[in-house]
């Protein structure tokens, strides 16, 4: 070991009263400091290095370990991946016109249990309920936390003890951890498979319910399609059988509009909130973060009889939604109202409603910067099939177009990972020899970005 070499590594106390650290609180340098001197009395001790860094040098190291801090946890990031609810990237993007809305709620306080006219408490939820109420035409509604509790209380409330019908081509896995088989037995509901995999007969919820069923369970199934010799019953058929025989029908639609698609001019299908009602089902539920395009967090719908015992069950207060998710559904539902307001306001909304010709448009203005930030890169623009994602609308794709690009003097992973790694992180697709960046998913000011990064990625590059 060089003592000498450890005698002049500079001493804490000096750096920490550096000007550059002066704002910053005391102790978090502190701990920098000792990070980096820790770090580099053991190199030198090792013998892996063999020179001491001036005290700027150190002071520029103790920086670059508090900004790794800043970079810790949950980040913004840039979705170039044209896939709309992503599920890695927190499925819908709440948007501008939405944050500028609840941003005194966010950051200071809102009347989340206070009625201004009365002055006295008031409900939590009764706007958002009157909302979910309008724009499905149901009787009466609830949010919880997420479209899994809301399956989850339906179920506690209603078929607690009681056998449930569902078709076995309807017992479906949403993401690692929500099957619907096991959601029901938590519920204390006792699962009654009937049809097949690929076809369920409307004679084969008859015969459940003569068998014992007293609920009837439809489940959309959001992230996979039976093709081939396939069949099931719908919620409108169910809806009259579940009637005649005086048990609730309950539809698990995963994902749904609360605008007609058709008027916003999403092609592709996807049911609405209001189809859902009007099918006759007693109580709909669905995510608020999938193609409603809001906050994490699941609507329940339907008869006003069956959603008022939901609400007087203890359940409803452990799956409750805290203020910053009942502000955000609030806002969303609010401009979902009117048709030309959602598709300019909702991301998800104004995203999947982009067409060819504009996506086309947008992506070659895009490579258009790029390949001059980037001379010598192949850039060109190539047409994409983009997905809503999310497990919403499976097997239906958005005609899309994408810059593809395909760097020189570096491989495709370092510009992929160079992208990943930006002080804004930005996620794209890798197509064979080329990275594909999707203007569908981009948000305002995003491509300033990408280009910005691209310039950087370059430049590291040729020098
Ligand atoms: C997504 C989904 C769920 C779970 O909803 P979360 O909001 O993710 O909890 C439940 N059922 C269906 C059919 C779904 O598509």
């Amino acid at each position: 070991m060089d003592n000498k070499l450890i005698r002049r590594i500079p001493n804490m106390n000096t750096l920490l009263d550096r000007e550059e650290f002066r704002d910053l609180d005391r102790e978090r340098v502190k701990r920098a400091a000792r990070a980096f001197l820790d770090g580099l009395r053991t190199s030198v001790a090792s013998g892996e290095t063999d020179e001491v860094p001036s005290a700027n040098a150190c002071a520029r190291g103790m920086l670059s370990l508090l900004e790794e801090e800043d970079r810790e946890g949950m980040r913004g990031v840039i979705n170039a991946t044209g896939i709309v609810l992503h599920t890695n990237l927190g499925r819908a993007p709440l948007g501008e016109e939405l944050y500028r809305a609840v941003e005194r709620i966010y950051s200071g306080y809102g009347t989340l249990e206070y009625d201004l006219e009365s002055g006295e408490r008031g409900s939590r939820c009764a706007y958002v309920e009157k909302l979910i109420c309008e724009l499905s035409g149901a009787e009466a509604a609830m949010a919880v936390n997420n479209n899994a509790a809301a399956v989850f209380l339906t179920l506690s409330e209603l078929a607690k003890g009681k056998k449930v019908a569902i078709s076995r081509g309807e017992l479906v896995e949403i993401g690692g951890s929500f099957r619907i088989p096991e959601i029901m037995e938590q519920s204390g509901a006792e699962l009654m498979e009937i049809g097949c995999t690929n076809k369920t007969r409307l004679g084969d919820y008859a015969a459940a319910l003569d068998a014992g069923a007293e609920l009837l369970l439809k489940v959309h199934t959001s992230n996979y399609r039976i093709v081939g010799f396939s069949g099931s019953v719908s919620a409108g058929e169910l809806a009259v059988l579940a009637r005649e025989r005086g048990v609730p029908l309950v539809y698990d639609m995963g994902s749904c509009f609360t605008v007609d698609p058709e008027l916003l001019g999403i092609s592709g299908g996807g049911h609405t909130a209001r189809s859902g009602i009007e099918s006759g089902a007693d109580v709909i539920c669905f995510s608020g973060d999938k193609l409603t395009g809001s906050a994490q967090a699941g609507v329940i719908a339907g008869r006003r009889e069956y959603i008022s015992r939901m609400k007087k069950n203890p359940l409803a207060r452990v799956v409750r939604p805290d203020k910053l998710t009942v502000s955000a559904l609030e806002q969303t539902l609010k401009l979902c109202r009117y048709p030309d307001t959602a598709r300019k306001c909702v991301p998800v909304l104004s995203m999947l409603s982009l067409g060819p010709g504009e996506l086309k448009r947008r992506a070659g203005e895009l490579a258009g910067r790029i390949s001059a930030a980037a001379p010598g890169w192949t850039v060109e623009i190539c047409p994409t099939a983009d997905e809503a994602g999310g497990g919403s609308l499976p097997g239906v794709e958005f005609p899309g177009w994408a810059v593809a690009v395909e760097p020189k003097g570096m491989t495709l992973s370092e510009l992929e990972e160079g992208m990943r790694l930006a002080p804004t992180p930005i996620v794209l697709r890798l197509h064979e020899s080329k990275a594909l960046i999707s203007p569908r998913t981009l948000m305002p000011g995003d491509g300033d970005e990408i280009t910005a990064r691209i310039t950087e990625l370059y430049n590291g590059i040729s020098g």
